[in-house]
């Protein structure tokens, strides 16, 4: 028997907007219970929403970027559902019309093969509020997030492993980080995916068979993904093998949750059917419909997607694929490092200094390289020093540190601290001279060529970096060694 994995996913997305998505009530995060809230987002009878336009061009923005054909006139629809944690009793969503469609998404996976995932839809909504039942007698509902923008983005079946799954979802997140329409903190919720799984299986007759399709409800983590889609496609095969009645035919759709301990998902209910929500037009909100000049300038404003960006700094930068990927994990490195590479600094040298030092500096305060103190402009300066040979790797380390909280220029502080490398020749000659005075049966064994000899050779150097305090350049200081010993 042959089982084919078959995974579509939802995205949800929560925007950076200022407020929220109907209402002019702030996002905060962590603020008290209830404290940002009001009539509209609280669905009092009466009142009136009106769409936040930011929240659409940010909708817009990421559409463009999914490659997505963004409608020119769209609705919205009252999605009917009951919930503690939202009081009117419906969700102001995108039914028949969404603000695009047609998308679609290019991965790389780990084998450097790439895969297309189409973007069946995306859409924008309203979320939810939240729920507290732990610590307590009793639950509690908080309605601060009540009304957070979302973008659902939908993808169509097209991912048949675990892992393209979790690479997509990264992926997504990398691009709406670039294009500054959300954090995606994922610590934050900002980002939540329900997988829709299932198998098609072909037995040893050639008979076709397809398992329930299992939507996993909110996994708020790359590797709960990852790992709820890996444990459905060993349950529906296992259910299946028990009599082959375990298909679709017969059991249905289900929506399904994540134990996080346990590690397996757990059966919630039969899955609904659209039609079970009740979709009709929201009667309180106008039409959207775009013209031609503002959706013009939003894509003139999208900004250098990091999949281009990466393909840039391998093949106009000679980066390594490794490198480019760490530099264009987030956008403040990635611009960081474009800006230190076209103010003069090479390439190579400067990808180091960002991945070494910028980025230990920045995870260790929590910040983004740009704001740990070093302008990308005396990165590119202390890059170039560095490549020219002035100063050498453990100089810059210190001078890198330095430049946190010293403005001048690297050479400047170079200088200062004695950390300039010396190629002076001449003045290393005298501590290559004394090295190999007082180090007989090292030189000894560089001069028989022997098997020792090699490492003797470095020993020797070794001695004549100490003494020079490191500031020598090895290479200049190992020329002149090489001719003192072989003459
Ligand atoms: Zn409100
Ligand atoms: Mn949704």
């Amino acid at each position: 028997m042959e089982a084919k994995l078959v995974v579509g996913l939802e995205i949800h997305v929560q925007l950076a907007t200022r407020t929220k998505m109907f209402c002019g009530c702030k996002l905060g995060f962590n603020d008290p219970p209830n404290s940002n809230v009001c009539p509209v987002c609280l669905g009092m009878p009466g009142v009136l929403p009106v769409m936040n336009k930011k929240a659409y061009e940010y909708a817009v923005r990421t559409a463009l970027a999914l490659n997505c054909e963004v409608a020119r006139f769209t609705k919205w629809d009252r999605k009917g559902y009951y919930y503690p944690d939202l009081p009117k009793n419906y969700q102001i969503s995108q039914y028949d019309l969404p603000m695009s469609s047609n998308g679609f998404m290019e991965i790389e996976l780990e084998d450097g093969a790439t895969r297309k995932i189409r973007i069946l839809r995306a859409h924008l909504e309203e979320d939810a509020g939240k729920n507290q039942h732990e610590g307590l007698p009793h639950s509690r509902v908080d309605l601060n997030r009540t009304g957070t923008p979302l973008l659902e983005i939908v993808t169509e079946p097209d991912m048949s492993s675990p892992e393209e799954c979790r690479i997509l979802a990264m992926e997504l997140q990398k691009l709406v980080q670039f294009l500054g329409v959300s954090e995606a903190n994922m610590q934050k919720g900002h980002m939540r995916f329900e997988p829709n799984i299932n198998l098609h299986i072909t037995d040893d007759e050639g008979q076709v068979y397809k398992t329930p399709i299992c939507e996993i409800k909110n996994l708020n983590s790359f590797r709960a993904l990852e790992r709820a889609v890996a444990y459905e496609q060993w349950r529906q095969r296992e259910e299946w093998k028990r009599d082959h009645n375990y298909t679709i035919e017969k059991c249905g759709k289900q929506n399904r949750g994540w134990d996080d301990v346990k590690e397996e998902t757990v059966f919630q209910r039969e899955k609904e059917e659209a039609h079970e929500y009740r979709y009709f037009p929201e009667p309180d909100l106008v039409p959207v419909e775009i013209e031609d000049a503002w959706l013009e300038r939003i894509k003139t404003e999208l900004p250098e997607l990091p999949q281009v960006m990466r393909k840039r700094f391998i093949e106009k930068y000679g980066l390594s694929e490794y490198d480019a990927n760490v530099l264009t994990t987030d956008r403040a490195t990635a611009d960081y490092f474009d800006a230190a590479v076209k103010a003069g600094g090479a390439a190579k040298r400067a990808a180091n200094l960002v991945t070494q030092y910028g980025l230990k500096t920045a995870n260790e305060k929590g910040c983004g390289v740009d704001q740990i103190g070093v302008s990308s402009g005396q990165t590119a300066r202390l890059a170039r020093l560095v490549d020219e040979g002035t100063v050498n790797a453990s100089a810059a380390a210190s001078i890198f540190e330095m430049m946190m909280t010293d403005n001048r220029n690297p050479e400047v502080i170079a200088q200062e601290s004695n950390l300039m490398q010396q190629s002076d020749a001449g003045a290393l000659e005298g501590i290559v001279d004394e090295v190999i005075a007082v180090n007989g049966p090292a030189v000894q064994e560089v001069k028989s060529g022997g098997k020792k000899s090699k490492k003797a050779r470095g020993f020797l150097l070794g001695q004549v970096m100490q003494k020079s305090k490191g500031q020598a350049n090895p290479r200049i200081a190992g020329d002149l060694l090489d001719k003192k010993l072989h003459g």
